[in-house]
C-alpha cells in the first residue's frame, strides 16, 4: 500500500482529480483485453493520470525514491496483459496526454503525445493527404503510446510495415524521472546506439513514452478490395506467394479458414458454398485506376492458377466496406462461438504458413478443441483462436497443451511467439525457448541498466 503522505505528494503533482484510489477505480485498472483472469492482487494501489511530460517525470522521481512499481497504461487494449499492474503500485494512465503537437508537412512527419488515439492521428494526417500506415484492428481505441510500446502491426503491414518502421524519435521518461529524447527528423542518423528502436516494443518496461515523432508517406489516391474464395487454405497461401512473386505487393492480404467463414455466414444469415474452405481479402492501392486494374488482373490470374472458386472485385466503397466488415467482425464473431476463446498471435516465415496451419489442425484434433485460424497471410502473422469452455473439467489443461504445441510449431519453422501483441504476462513462460538463455540474459542486462530498481512494469516479459 502507498502511504498517505506519498499519495499527497502525487496529488500535488497532477491535481487531486487525477489521482484515483477508490476500490471501484482500482478494479477498473486491473485488467485489459487479454484473457488474464481478474484477480484482486492485480489492482493498482493508485491510478495516476498526468497531463504533461513534466508531471510524468515528477511522478517517476517519487516512485523511484520510494521504489513504487509503475505500470504505464494506454487504452488497455493489449492482448497479453501488459498494462495489468502485477505488483500493485501506480497505474500510470496516459489517456489525458492527447495533443497532436505538430504536423510538419515539409518533412512529412508528425509529433504527438502518447495518449492520442491511433485513428485520430491517422485522420489528422489524412486531412492533409498524408498517410500514417500502422493500423492495428484496435485503432479506434488504442493509443500511439501503446502502439509504440507493443510495436503494433496491422493489416497493411505486408506493404507498409509496422509501427517501428515509422518511429523517428521518442520522448521517454526513464525510471528515475530523467527525460530522454531520442532520434529526430534527420532521415539518416547513426549517432550512438539506436535508442528509438530499443524503446519501441519494450512494453513499458524500460521507460514511459510521452511523445513520439513519426514519419508519414503520401496517401495512396486509389484503393481497391478483392475477395477470393478457395477450396483450401493451401490454395489461398499459394496465391499470395504467386502474387508477391509477380511483383504486386497488396496493401493487405487477410486469410480465414472454413471455421471462420461458417461463423460469419451464420452471423449474417447467409449460405456458405460447401466447396469453399478458405477466403482471402486483399486490399490494393495506387495512384490511379490503371494501377488498380493491372494489380486486379495479376491477382485474378494468380488466383485462377491456384484453383480459386470465386473472385470478386468491389465496385463501390460500400461493397468494399461489406467485404472488410466480414474481416473486422471476425474476432467477436469467433469469440461468440464458445464460452471462452483463447486468441494467439504467432508469426512465421510466409512460406511456412500452410505447414503451420496444418499443424494447428492436428493440434485441434488431438486436444479435441476447435481452433479457428485467420490472420495476415501477406506477412505470415496468424491468429489461431482456441474455442473452449474453461468451466469443464480438464479443459484448462487441454488449452495449455494446445497453446504449448502451437508455439512449438511456430518456433520449429523459424517463427516467433508474437507477431504484434507482445509478450506481456501471457507469453512469459515461452520467452526462453524463443530467445535462448543468452537472449534473455541480454534483455535482463538492458533492463537492469535502465531500471535498476525494477519499478517499471515489473513481472512482464520474463
Ligand atoms: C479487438 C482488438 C484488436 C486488436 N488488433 C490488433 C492488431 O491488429 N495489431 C496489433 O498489433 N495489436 C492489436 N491489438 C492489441 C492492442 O490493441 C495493441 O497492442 C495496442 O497497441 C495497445 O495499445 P493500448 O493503448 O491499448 O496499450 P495498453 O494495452 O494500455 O498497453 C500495452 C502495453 O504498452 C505499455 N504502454 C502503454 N502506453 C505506454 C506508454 N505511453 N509508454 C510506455 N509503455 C506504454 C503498457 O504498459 C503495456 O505493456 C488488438 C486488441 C484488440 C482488443
Amino acid at each position: 500500500m502507498i502511504p498517505e503522505e506519498i499519495k499527497q505528494e502525487i496529488r500535488a503533482i497532477v491535481g487531486p482529480d487525477h489521482v484515483l484510489d477508490s476500490e471501484l477505480n482500482r478494479f477498473g485498472y486491473s485488467y485489459d483485453a487479454s484473457f488474464v483472469p481478474l484477480l484482486p492482487a492485480n489492482k493498482p494501489d493508485l491510478v495516476v493520470r498526468p497531463l504533461t511530460t513534466d508531471e510524468v517525470s515528477r511522478i517517476m522521481v517519487v516512485a523511484c525514491e520510494h521504489e513504487i512499481p509503475v505500470t504505464p497504461r494506454g487504452a488497455a487494449s493489449g492482448r497479453t496483459g501488459g498494462s495489468i499492474p502485477l505488483k500493485g503500485g501506480i497505474s500510470l494512465a496516459l489517456d489525458r496526454m492527447t495533443r497532436i503537437i505538430e504536423l510538419d508537412l515539409r518533412n512529412m512527419m508528425v509529433t504527438a503525445e502518447a495518449g492520442v488515439r491511433t485513428i485520430d492521428l491517422y485522420n489528422h494526417c489524412a486531412e492533409k493527404g498524408l498517410f500514417f500506415p500502422p493500423d492495428p484492428a484496435s485503432w479506434k481505441f488504442s493509443t500511439i503510446g501503446g502502439n509504440v510500446a507493443e510495436n503494433s502491426g496491422g493489416m497493411r503491414a505486408v506493404k507498409y510495415g509496422v509501427t517501428k518502421n515509422y518511429v523517428m524519435g521518442l520522448e521517454v521518461v526513464l525510471a528515475d524521472g530523467a527525460i530522454l529524447r531520442t532520434g529526430g527528423k534527420a532521415i539518416k542518423n547513426v549517432t550512438g546506439y539506436d535508442l528509438t528502436s530499443l524503446f519501441t516494443g519494450s512494453e513499458g518496461t524500460l521507460g514511459v513514452v510521452t511523445r513520439a515523432l513519426f514519419r508519414l508517406i503520401p496517401m495512396p489516391k486509389r484503393r481497391g478490395t478483392l475477395q477470393v474464395m478457395f477450396r483450401t487454405l493451401d490454395d489461398g497461401c499459394r496465391t499470395i506467394h504467386t502474387v508477391l512473386q509477380s511483383g504486386v505487393v497488396p496493401a493487405a492480404a487477410e486469410i480465414m479458414d472454413r471455421t471462420c467463414l461458417e461463423v460469419v455466414s451464420r452471423h449474417r444469415k447467409t449460405e456458405l458454398d460447401p466447396e469453399v474452405g478458405a477466403c482471402i481479402i486483399i486490399e490494393i492501392d495506387g495512384d490511379d485506376d490503371a494501377a488498380l486494374e493491372t494489380q486486379t488482373k495479376r491477382i485474378g490470374e494468380a488466383a485462377k492458377a491456384c484453383g480459386a472458386v470465386a473472385f470478386r472485385a468491389a465496385r463501390s466503397e460500400q461493397e468494399a466496406e461489406e467485404i472488410w466488415a466480414v474481416r473486422r467482425g471476425l474476432s467477436s464473431a469467433v469469440a461468440a462461438l464458445a464460452p471462452n476463446r483463447i486468441g494467439e498471435d504467432i508469426s512465421v516465415p510466409r512460406d511456412a504458413f500452410p505447414e503451420v496451419v496444418r499443424r494447428i489442425a492436428e493440434i485441434s484434433e488431438k486436444q479435441g478443441l476447435p481452433i479457428a485460424v485467420y490472420g495476415h497471410a501477406g506477412d505470415g502473422n496468424l491468429h489461431p483462436s482456441i474455442l473452449c469452455d474453461l468451466s469443464k473439467p480438464g479443459e484448462m489443461e487441454r488449452v495449455h497443451q494446445a497453446v504449448d504445441d502451437i508455439f512449438a510449431a511456430a518456433l520449429s519453422v523459424g517463427g516467433t511467439l508474437s507477431g504484434e501483441h507482445g509478450i506481456g504476462i501471457t507469453k512469459r513462460p515461452y520467452i526462453a525457448s524463443a530467445l535462448g538463455d543468452i537472449g534473455v540474459r541480454t534483455l535482463k542486462a538492458i533492463k537492469a541498466a535502465l531500471d535498476p530498481k525494477g519499478i517499471l512494469n515489473p513481472g512482464k516479459i520474463w
